[in-house]
């Protein structure tokens, strides 16, 4: 705290990311970063794109993006004025936030989901109400319909507990919604969604958010865009406008653009990482875990006889780490991300020598 703080800063509460750890040779199942590299044209896209002497680096990139809009309307078959690219997918969500979540009536968002979305309520002002999860732990569309709301955001499938909402549920809580913006962040929908993209052309009010940190193994490019009306998209380029001109660099649209068009190698690492959640589901719940069924490149699972912070604690102990959160109802799960079968693998063997 300090005397020059303005008011808002005093009242932020920080997002806090999981930890990027310094050490080498950690096994790192904490951010659900892809195990994988990105696309080979990515680098030859960047590399490209700095020459032998990067002199291109002296201009400013393109504002607009509009390599990648264009190539992200074909991937989805949509026109490029309904699509919003940002530094980041939480980027695309904090001017969502700003710009669409209305300010005269509470957003709702679940009790347990991105712990993103109340900070950024924080910053912008925007207040909110939480929807408890079923006991499952899935979404209840209805928790969502049939109250007066000044917006809706929920990500899906859902994080950290991977359940995935029907595309029935979402176009009923859209068409609930006419007068308020629902956004849905898909952040993992590739590994075992179906996207809401198709369902913008009958809802208006409705913002579906990806990132390429996820399936398209680029976290550390920072890429993300929505696809929506062209209306909510103009609104989000004037929060943008008024912000940041340029908040995609040269080397991450050319980037962006190469990932995006090799659908092989994107459909090779979604199977992938998949068929390794899929046995790591299956390792866990023979050491006696509870999983959620996941549709989502982490997996959410609970050890009835053991307490999860400890197990975090001891696995760390063992150069693996995971992500445990001191939250209510959750407090007990450790969120684990798909890695290699290598280092599933060793995280199954660790947690049984713990367990032993
Ligand atoms: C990872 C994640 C994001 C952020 O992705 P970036 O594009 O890396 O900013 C957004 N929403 C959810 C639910 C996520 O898990």
């Amino acid at each position: 705290m300090s005397r020059f703080w303005t008011q808002v800063v005093r009242d932020l509460t920080p997002y806090v990311p999981g930890e990027q750890p310094k050490i080498a040779n950690l096994i790192k199942l904490n951010t659900n970063e892809n195990p994988f590299p990105p696309s080979p044209a990515v680098l030859a896209a960047i590399r490209a794109e700095l020459g032998d002497d990067a002199a291109r680096l002296r201009l400013y990139p393109d504002p607009n993006a509009d390599l990648l809009k264009a190539a992200i309307a074909r991937r989805h078959g949509v026109e490029p004025r309904q699509v919003f690219v940002g530094n980041g997918s939480d980027e695309v969500l904090a001017h969502a936030f700003q710009a669409l979540l209305r300010h005269d009536a509470p957003i709702l968002f679940p009790d347990i989901t991105y712990s993103f979305y109340p900070v950024y309520c924080g910053l912008y002002g925007v207040d909110y109400e939480t929807v408890p999860l079923a006991a499952d732990f899935s979404i209840d569309p209805e928790g969502y319909c049939g109250r007066r709301c000044g917006g809706v955001i929920f990500p899906n499938p859902n994080a950290p507990t991977g359940r995935l909402l029907g595309l029935d549920a979402v176009a009923r809580i859209a068409a609930a919604n006419p007068d308020a913006v629902v956004v849905t962040d898909e952040a993992y929908v590739d590994f075992g969604g179906e996207s809401a993209i198709p369902l913008v052309a009958r809802h208006d009010n409705l913002l579906v958010v990806h990132t390429l940190s996820k399936s398209r193994s680029l976290a550390g490019l920072r890429v993300g865009f929505a696809i929506g009306h062209p209306d909510l998209i103009e609104a989000l380029e004037r929060v943008k406008n008024s912000f940041n001109s340029y908040p995609l660099d040269r080397l991450a649209i050319v980037g962006a653009v190469a990932a995006i068009e090799d659908e092989a190698h994107f459909i090779d690492c979604c199977r992938r990482v998949v068929a390794t959640r899929d046995a790591l589901t299956a390792d866990l719940s023979a050491l006696g875990f509870d999983v959620l069924p996941s549709a989502a490149n982490f997996v959410f699972a609970r050890h009835p006889q053991h307490d999860a912070g400890e197990l975090a604690a001891a696995l760390r102990e063992r150069s693996i780490i995971v992500r445990h959160f001191r939250l209510p109802r959750i407090d007990q799960f450790l969120r684990i991300t798909v890695g290699t079968d290598g280092e599933c693998a060793a995280l199954a063997a660790a947690l049984r020598a713990i367990l032993a």
